[in-house]
């Protein structure tokens, strides 16, 4: 083996590049709660206090002893982990007490399938292949209805027990022939039919919104950065802008269109329209995360819900980021008066030790013929279903202390961020976001006095130095947000304590401090 080759950066190089330039590239050597230890100068542990949270994955923070013990029981026991093209009843149990909490939070009863994942954005694939697959199965059944008419007419006509109108030409704008009175009727028919139904169908996402950066996923993330590149490879959507949903109503009337056939009534022909099923789905975060932490208002959420269930366009709720507890319930959505077609959730599901993830459909839009050609090597495996039991039961339990804590240590964490906000209103915009899914936004420093402050804003940076130096001024792990870099996030475990939020007021007031005075010579970048 070549030495130097051991020592080559080649993983990701020019991305570790870009956090050395914030002191940002540190290495952890071991997790707890919401603690991560790194190694000083003399080799010894040095606590840092966690409140990336790993982007929101870990609800019950990181290695919860718990969660391990039941890892280990299962490697201990040595559970069978890839066994695919078995019976799974550990992931169909999983299933079912998805279905009984979504049920008791939504207040319905109707079943929601599972398909399983390993990461987020696989999910949000599964969904939008399913959702297609749907749309698809939804418009031939439909051209199927509309053909039989159609024979029925000709039939009809031709035993004379109908006759066309003037009405059928006049709507199709053709002539009455001088043969078959029918054959430019179902020539235009069939003509229309096929555009029609050749039309690319509309995905609808939100402006702001992130759904990972697969090749499908990728195109329904707002970032244009993400997404611009890779244009060609996926679908295109139409991003609606977050606070003016009325936007809706330009888009319907911009997409929508009807497939015609005829039907006999009184003996006489009729055409007849059915709607186009043009749109795939309408894909959002009830908490936009990477967006900056920007909960969709209660407004939105009912024009959104009214125009779905107008349109027949299914919701894909994207809670990857929202969900699993974080903001007191399983679903933030279920606050909000949102009902999904389709649900994702991943990140804490696999309670930080698992790669886990899943898509539910509600049993109304369901495709048995889905689970037939989709499917992952790792997807439903026994170790990261059984985690993500794990996950629920201690969410669930005691009458689900874990939500109401997370609700609780939420509200503590926003009241310290607005206090602080409150003392520096010059610095800071906004805190904004639900339970443990919180931003600080801060004011733009692009035109700031001190040259180290304006050129990290100017650069896209801002957000980043902060963290760099929350890091090394107070031994405190936060991002900004991917596609809002003047946003903190803040997405710590429920076991956050008062003495950690604490800290945090204190970094974040010097910090402040630092912004005011314009003394970017204080800021700690290693
Ligand atoms: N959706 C949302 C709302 C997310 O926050 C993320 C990840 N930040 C994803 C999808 C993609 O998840 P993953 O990184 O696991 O692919």
């Amino acid at each position: 083996m070549n030495p130097e080759s051991a020592d080559a950066e080649l993983a990701e190089p020019y991305l570790r590049g870009l956090l050395a330039s914030a002191g940002l590239d540190v290495e952890y050597v071991r997790g707890e709660g919401n603690t991560l230890y790194r190694l000083d100068a003399q080799g010894q542990e040095t606590p840092v206090l966690d409140y990336a949270g790993g982007y929101g994955s870990l609800i019950f923070g990181h290695n919860n002893p718990e969660i391990v013990a039941r890892a280990r029981e299962l490697l201990d026991g040595s559970v069978p982990v890839h066994a695919q093209f078995s019976s799974h009843p550990y992931a169909n149990r999983l299933a079912a007490e998805l279905n009984r909490i979504v049920h008791r939070e939504l207040g319905v009863d109707e079943p929601y399938y599972a398909t399983f994942a390993n990461s987020g954005a696989e999910a949000i694939e599964a969904a939008v292949k399913h959702a297609e697959l749907d749309r698809v199965l939804r418009l031939s059944e439909t051209l199927a209805e509309l053909a039989a008419g159609v024979e029925e007419a000709r039939a009809a006509v031709g035993d004379g027990s109908a006759t066309v109108p003037d009405a059928v030409y006049a709507h199709l704008a053709t002539e009455r022939p001088a043969g078959d009175p029918l054959a430019p009727v179902i020539d235009e028919i069939t003509r229309r039919n096929g555009e029609r139904a050749a039309k690319a169908p509309v995905f609808l996402a939100l402006e702001g919104g992130f759904h990972g950066k697969l090749m499908g996923s990728v195109q329904l993330t707002h970032n244009e950065a993400y997404r611009a590149p890779f244009a060609a490879l996926g679908v295109r959507a139409r991003f609606v802008p977050r606070g003016r949903p009325e936007a809706l109503d330009e888009v319907l009337a911009q997409e929508r269109g009807v497939l015609l056939g005829l039907a006999v009534e009184g003996g006489e022909v009729r055409v007849v329209e059915r709607e186009h099923p043009v749109f795939c789905a309408f894909l959002l975060e009830p908490i936009q995360g990477e967006g900056g932490i920007q909960p969709l208002s209660d407004a939105d959420a009912r024009i959104i819900q009214e125009f779905a269930d107008a349109t027949d366009c299914p919701l894909i709720l994207d809670e990857i980021q929202s969900g699993l507890g974080r903001t007191g319930t399983l679903l933030a959505s279920s606050q909000m008066g949102l009902r999904g077609d389709y649900y994702t959730l991943a990140k804490s599901l696999g309670g930080g030790l698992a790669k886990a993830s899943v898509m539910l459909v509600r049993q109304t839009r369901y495709r048995a013929q889905f689970e037939l050609v989709h499917s992952s090597t790792f997807a439903k495996d026994a170790f990261s279903c059984h985690i993500a039991l794990k996950v629920l039961e201690m969410l669930e339990r005691d009458g689900g202390q874990a939500y109401r804590q997370a609700s609780e240590r939420g509200a503590a964490l926003q009241a310290t961020l607005e206090k602080v906000r409150t003392a520096f209103p010059d610095v800071v915009k906004e805190v904004r976001g639900r339970g443990l899914m919180l931003g600080f936004e801060f004011h733009d420093q692009s035109q700031a006095e001190h040259p180290a402050i304006r050129e990290a804003a100017g650069g896209g940076l801002f957000g980043y130095v902060i963290a760099g130096h929350l890091l090394h001024g107070h031994s405190i792990r936060t991002f900004p947000t991917a596609s809002a870099v003047n946003t903190l996030r803040f997405e710590p475990s429920v076991l956050l304590t008062d003495e950690e939020i604490g800290r945090l007021e204190e970094a974040l007031t010097d910090v402040c401090v630092i912004l005011r005075e314009q003394a970017g010579e204080r800021l700690v970048l290693s």
